[in-house]
């Protein structure tokens, strides 16, 4: 259905002075319909530079990006707009998305114009009165501004926006991260709800990795702009392959029932524009040899269904097990 693929694909290219950045690199991965694929990783691991691509609000400078087959990265403008409206994007920071100078209605209203996908100003408001009520606020709320609300309804009503232009594919990058943790759940429950109801498909986005696995059926971890490993979300939690993925869950108090110290990953993400040579997580990864300071890891399907670019893994030098152990 939704196709991020081909080996070598997305590459995001940010010129600065002498230096190229690649936010993200060798990313391939598909979206089911009615699927949620979360994407994790920590901030600057290029997770918002895929939302972007997949959106078309950034162009890749090689590879595709496949709606049902049909390559949308290279369209002009004018051939995406009919995308765009299939696609829709919700992000982080509700307030920052919503202009506060107009009504709700107003707000909820303008893709249901910009699309014509009703006729009339009674049709149209009946439209947003219905947006309204999806997102379990009131008809009436649409008389008021953004700032009239808090910080979850605010996130609601970008969620009645994006579904007015009647998507099939929501982007979502980091949509909970500003919410208090119970007005999380409310908005994670609400999508799920939305998502049986009318059949869309998530990327949902997050450094959080309790938050992804409540929601996705697969997980794509990212690091330094690379998939490193792609699972469903039961077997990532339970059968963590790759050794970041195993420090990422680490650091999850509530997934961690070891009961044992926890260690905290270990060092910094380094700088992305001069990524180190071989695996890039070499550096952190207490496994770590000479090939793997020298060599890319190419991501390989294991009997599970899991796909992981190690070749520690691949070597089978690095023991399966739910918690990394750091070895003596
Ligand atoms: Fe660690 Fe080597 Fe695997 Fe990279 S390839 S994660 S350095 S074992
Ligand atoms: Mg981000």
């Amino acid at each position: 259905y939704f196709d991020v693929s081909a080996p070598w694909l997305n590459r995001m290219i940010e010129r600065q002075p002498k230096q190229i950045l690649r936010a993200v690199d060798g990313i391939d991965f598909e979206i089911g319909q009615g699927e949620t694929f979360g994407l994790v990783g920590e901030s600057g691991c290029g997770k918002s530079t895929v939302a972007r691509l997949i959106v078309g609000l950034y162009g890749p400078t090689e590879g595709s990006i496949e709606l049902e087959g049909r390559d949308i990265a290279g369209l002009s403008r004018q051939q995406m707009a009919p995308m765009r409206r299939r696609l829709q994007m919700i992000f982080q920071d509700p307030y920052a998305s919503l202009n506060p100078r107009w009504r709700v209605r107003d707000i909820i209203a303008e893709p249901i114009r910009a699309f014509d996908l009703a006729k009339g100003q009674a049709a149209i408001d009946a439209r947003v009165g219905d947006l309204l009520e999806t997102v379990k606020l009131n008809a009436r709320d649409g008389e008021k501004y953004p700032h009239e609300f808090s910080g979850g309804q605010r996130q609601r009503i970008s969620i009645a926006r994006a579904l007015a232009s009647e998507p099939e594919f929501l982007v979502c990058d980091e949509p909970t991260s500003a919410l208090d943790v119970s007005v999380q759940a409310q908005i994670l429950n609400l999508m799920k709800d939305l998502q049986r109801e009318f059949g869309l498909t998530y990327l949902f986005i997050s450094h959080n990795l309790a938050v992804v696995y409540h929601i996705s059926d697969r997980v794509g971890v990212m690091y330094l702009g690379k998939l490193v490993e792609v699972a469903p979300a039961k077997t990532l939690f339970t059968t963590p392959r790759h050794p970041y993925t195993r420090l990422l869950l680490d650091t999850i108090p509530d997934l961690d029932m070891s009961g044992r110290e926890r260690t905290p990953v270990a060092g910094e993400v380094p700088n992305p524009i001069t990524p180190p040579p071989g695996c890039t997580f070499h550096p952190r990864c207490p496994f770590a040899n000479e090939r793997c300071r020298a060599e890319i890891p190419m991501p390989r399907p294991l009997s599970d269904g899991a796909i992981v670019a190690c070749h520690g893994i691949e070597e089978g030098r690095i023991p399966d097990g739910p918690m990394l152990t750091l070895p003596a």
